[in-house]
């Protein structure tokens, strides 16, 4: 095995570890979760659900898995830099206020919309209730597939949409990032 299969089977072992498994992600999991955002962020917010998790991780997005989209060398390179951004920020939650903030937002937004896929119906959310942080169930980002109820919670998150009132914000009231 040359240096770069080495490294890409670290940075497999590496996203299993994250997740909790005791065995590397397939090589399939890692390139369709560093092109898929979405996919990146159900596997994280799933690791504690194990059957959701299993789903995922038989069924990475096929759509994404072109095989002529990264050498392995910059497959190497880009896990490197996602997985040391998710264990920055990835597993950290925001506070009680900005939750309620981002949930306010969301249902009030024209884009939230109801679970389609069955992926999206099967994701387990706490059932529908008064309290911040449960009251969007298992309802869905039109704009970036996510599932609000999990995304909302994940300090490395943004909301997709700019405020209309002020383009200096995402309609979470948060600073656009500018990349
Ligand atoms: S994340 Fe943003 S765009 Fe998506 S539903 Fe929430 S407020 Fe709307």
């Amino acid at each position: 095995m040359n240096k770069s299969n080495d490294s890409l089977f670290d940075q497999c072992s590496e996203l299993g570890e994250m997740l909790g498994l005791n065995e590397p992600v397939s090589e399939d999991v890692l390139k369709a979760s560093l092109q898929d955002e979405n996919y990146a962020n159900k596997l994280l917010s799933s690791k504690d659900s194990p059957e959701v998790l299993l789903h995922l991780l038989n069924n990475p997005p096929q759509h994404r898995l072109d095989p002529q989209a990264f050498s392995t060398g910059e497959l190497v390179a880009r896990a490197a830099g996602a997985l040391l951004r998710w264990s920055k920020t990835g597993f950290k939650i925001v506070d009680d206020e900005a939750l309620e903030r981002r949930e306010n937002a969301c249902l009030a937004c024209p884009n939230l919309r109801g679970p389609e896929t069955l992926l999206e119906i099967i994701i387990p959310s706490s059932s529908i209730n008064d309290k911040p942080g449960n009251r969007t169930g298992n309802q869905v980002c039109r704009l970036c597939g996510c599932n609000v109820n999990k995304k909302i919670r994940l300090i490395s998150e943004s909301c997709p949409a700019i405020d209309l009132a002020n383009p200096e914000l995402t309609r979470w009231g948060e600073v656009v990032l500018r990349t």
